[in-house]
């Protein structure tokens, strides 16, 4: 299977192709094209010369193409599911969800394009404002540069594409090298929902060639990005006046309070934990469990965790499967066993077999070590005893990201009081921090990022808003 880049509308060859291997048997499951300068010049042009039609197209129009492109993902999520298993390693049923996840995502886009609006400004409220009127417009920004990583290859792109589509704007998409299909099967589904050419250009290669022009390029009023800490500040570094929104990485954690069913919360902490493999931004990867449930919430956590089914991402008994790349593989081990020299104890897991790391339960861990403070984005969860949530509280708070975070307690106070105090984006009252639906508001303080994705936000990030003012004296 060879893909090209997707441009102004058309499939284009291109002089070099790189094979796409799956992370799981190490196949080549694709001949992907690697963009020239040149062509990633054609590709930002294209989606600069289409501006102007895109802005003008009537909202019933652009969620008419969002409402096709739904179906359409609908009708073929069968075949989309393979693609992110095989590209990913991402366990099927999870690549399942995936694909629902992202026919409901572009949904909510196609419903947000019809509610694009301003509000109208009571301009006599100021001495000198007598006699106007005043109201806001939003429109569109323009070109957007979409950088996407690879963990949610179909949704993470619809959590741009949708909105940036519902706005009026155009795009320039660049997926993680190590997912392209995901991105170009979208291309080709908006290609058939009757989207005008060159409003979305898909355009691959390595991030820091391809993704660099585009951050720099003048012709692109914003980057959208969802990837790692150490790309998105330097992508911010160069961006210079362009709008930038950053969904980044995190340590997310989870307090579990004193008097809480642990019956109950195991299943989720487990799912939150383990689910592709730990690679999710609010992957569960802390849990700060009081002194009274602590043994018992260990006990059944590992033994949860010891009835994951590990193997292939294509058969629906998988839940665990390979890493993203055998690089990662090394990392972890060696962040298991700097946690292991630091006097933390490795209750369960701690090695691999293939690309494939064991789910690993480590107590005990000192938040000076990387397994703590660090983004693991791998299988791999501490659980540590607290004497107090309040302590819990200050060790969830002490770090450099701030995503989602949970807390499971019957105590409506103690509740009020970490919606409060939590420092991070979104806070789960009785769910882990690894819950997320579409429409929410979704993003980080601290490293975690700025700006928020889902799809009502994403619009306000991706419209720039203009005030009229009629002066009637
Ligand atoms: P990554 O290595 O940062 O890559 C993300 C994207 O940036 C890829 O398309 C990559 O291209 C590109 N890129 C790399 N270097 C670049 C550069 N210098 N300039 C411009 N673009 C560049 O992240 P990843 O490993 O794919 O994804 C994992 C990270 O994403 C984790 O930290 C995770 O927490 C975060 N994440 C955050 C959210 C959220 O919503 N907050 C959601 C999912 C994931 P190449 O693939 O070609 O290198």
């Amino acid at each position: 299977m060879k893909k090209h880049l997707f441009i102004n509308g058309e499939w284009r060859e291109t002089e070099s192709y790189s094979s796409l291997r799956s992370p799981y048997s190490g196949e080549v499951i694709a001949e992907v094209a690697v963009a020239t300068e040149k062509e990633t010049q054609e590709a930002i042009e294209s989606a600069y010369q289409a501006r102007n039609e895109m802005a003008k197209l009537p909202a019933h129009r652009r969620a008419q193409i969002l409402e096709t492109l739904s179906r359409l993902l609908e009708e073929r999520a069968e075949e989309a599911a393979q693609l992110i298993a095989l590209e990913a390693a991402k366990p099927i049923t999870t690549a399942k969800a995936e694909v629902s996840r992202t026919i409901e995502t572009y949904k909510f886009a196609a419903a947000e394009a019809k509610r694009i609006h301003g509000e109208t400004i009571p301009l006599d409220a100021a001495r000198g404002g007598e006699g106007r009127v005043g109201y806001t417009i939003r429109e569109p920004i323009g070109v957007i540069g979409a950088i996407t990583p690879f963990n949610f290859p179909m949704n993470l792109v619809a959590h741009k594409v949708g909105p940036a589509i519902a706005a009026g704007n155009t795009l320039v998409l660049k997926p993680a090298s190590q997912t392209p299909l995901s991105s170009f099967f979208i291309a080709e589904l908006l290609q058939q929902s009757g989207l005008p050419k060159g409003a979305l250009n898909v355009i691959t290669g390595s991030g820091r060639v391809v993704g660099d022009q585009i951050v720099v390029d003048d012709r692109v009023n914003m980057i959208t990005f969802t990837g790692s800490p150490a790309v998105g500040i330097g992508i911010r570094n160069k961006a210079g006046l362009k709008r930038v929104t950053l969904e980044l990485g995190s340590n997310a954690a989870v307090i579990v309070d004193k008097g809480v069913n642990i019956d109950r919360i195991i299943s989720c902490c487990v799912t939150g934990a383990f689910s592709n493999q730990g690679q999710v931004c609010i992957s569960l990867q802390r849990v700060y469990a009081h002194r009274e449930v602590y043994e018992e919430f260990v006990e059944k956590f590992i033994a949860a965790t010891n009835q994951l089914k590990l193997g292939n991402p294509l058969d629906p008994e998988t839940d665990v499967s390979a890493l993203i790349s055998p690089g990662e593989v090394d990392r972890t081990l060696q962040w298991i066993e700097e946690a292991k020299q630091g006097s933390a104890i490795v209750a369960t897991g701690g090695k691999a077999e293939g690309n494939i790391l064991y789910p690993t339960v480590i107590l005990n861990a000192d938040p000076s070590l990387k397994v703590s403070c660090q983004e693991v984005f791998a299988p791999i969860v501490l659980v540590n005893k607290v004497e107090t949530v309040e302590e819990a509280m200050d060790l969830v708070n002490d770090s450099r990201y701030g995503l989602q975070a949970g807390i499971y307690t019957d105590n409506v106070h103690v509740a009020l009081d970490a919606a409060e105090k939590l420092h991070v984006g979104g806070v789960m009252i009785n769910d882990i921090p690894t819950f997320r639906v579409d429409h929410m508001p979704y993003g980080g303080v601290k490293e975690s990022g700025f700006g928020r994705e889902g799809l009502k936000y994403a619009v306000e990030e991706m419209t720039e808003m203009k005030l009229v003012v009629w002066n009637r004296n």
